[in-house]
C-alpha cells in the first residue's frame, strides 16, 4: 500500500518570520505511516524550516534545484547543496518553471537524476496545457514527459520518485480538475511508469494530483484509485487549511 502524500508549495511567498509561525501554529500532525507530509519552500526558508520541523512527522522540499554540484551558475542552488543541508524532497519541473524559467524535459531529466544522487526524493511535475487537452493530447503529451523525466533513472531508484500531475488550466485558477478526470491521469502516468520499470515499481510510485485542490475537495481526489496525495500552492499557505488537507488525506 502507498502511503498518502501531502505536500504545500509554498512558491514565491512568505517571509522567514511568516514560515517560522506558521510551523508553530501547527496543529498535532498524522503519524507517519497515515499520511506524510511535507512543506516546499523558497531557498532563503529551508534552514529555519529544517529545524523547526526536526521533531515533527513534516518533511522539507525545496522548489527547484540545480542539477551541477558546483560552479559559475550565478544565482542558482545544487541538489548537492540542498542534500547536505538536510532536505527531504524537491520540487522539480514545475509548470512555473517550465514556462517562466526555459525549464525543459531535458533539465527536468537531469535534476531529477541529481537529487536522486544526493539522497532526496523528487517530486517530478508533469501537466497539460489547455490547448494540449482541447486538442486531445494531454495523455501524449503526460507520457511524453514522464519518459524523458525517467530517462535513465535505475530501477532501484524510480520507485522513489513522486510524480505530481498537476494540469496547467488547473494551477491557481480554482477550475480544479474532476477527480475522474485526475484519476484517469494518474493512471496513465501509472501505465507509463509499468511499461518502463514493471507493475511492481508502478505501484510503488506516488502520484499526486495538483491544482486548486483544497480542503473542501481532497477527499474526493484521495478517494480515486491512482491518486496518493497532492501537491497544493494557494491552500498550503494557511496553517488551519493545511491541517483540514491531512485530516482528508
Ligand atoms: P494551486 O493549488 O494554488 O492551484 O497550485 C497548484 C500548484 O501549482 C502546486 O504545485
Amino acid at each position: 500500500m502507498r502511503t498518502p502524500f501531502i505536500a504545500g508549495n509554498w512558491k514565491m511567498n512568505k517571509t522567514i518570520s511568516e514560515g517560522e509561525q506558521f510551523i508553530d501554529s501547527l496543529g498535532d500532525l498524522p503519524a507517519e505511516d497515515e499520511v506524510e507530509s511535507a512543506i516546499c519552500a523558497p531557498f532563503i526558508h529551508l534552514p529555519s524550516l529544517l529545524e523547526k520541523a526536526q521533531h515533527l512527522n513534516l518533511g522539507i522540499g525545496a522548489e527547484n534545484a540545480h542539477y551541477e554540484d558546483s560552479g559559475a551558475f550565478t544565482g542558482e542552488v545544487s541538489a548537492a547543496m540542498l542534500g547536505d543541508l538536510g532536505v527531504d524532497y524537491v520540487i522539480i519541473g514545475h509548470s512555473e518553471r517550465r514556462e517562466h524559467f526555459n525549464e525543459t524535459d531535458g533539465t527536468v531529466n537531469k535534476k531529477t537524476h541529481a537529487v536522486l544522487d544526493k539522497n532526496m526524493i523528487p517530486i517530478v511535475c508533469v501537466g497539460e496545457s489547455d490547448a494540449e487537452r482541447e486538442a486531445g493530447d494531454h495523455a501524449s503529451v503526460v507520457e511524453s514527459q514522464i519518459e524523458k523525466a525517467f530517462d535513465g533513472i535505475p530501477a532501484e531508484s524510480a520507485g522513489k520518485v513522486v510524480v505530481a500531475y498537476e494540469p496547467i488550466w488547473a494551477i491557481g485558477t480554482g477550475k480544479s480538475a474532476t477527480s475522474e478526470d485526475a484519476n484517469e491521469m494518474c493512471g496513465v502516468i501509472r501505465k507509463k511508469v509499468a511499461s518502463l520499470y514493471g507493475n511492481e515499481t508502478a505501484a510503488a510510485v506516488r502520484i499526486q494530483y495538483g491544482g486548486s485542490v483544497k480542503p473542501a475537495n481532497i477527499g474526493e481526489y484521495m478517494g480515486q484509485e491512482h491518486i496518493d496525495g497532492a501537491l497544493v500552492g494557494g491552500a498550503s499557505l494557511e496553517p488551519e487549511d493545511f491541517m483540514a488537507l491531512l485530516e482528508g488525506a
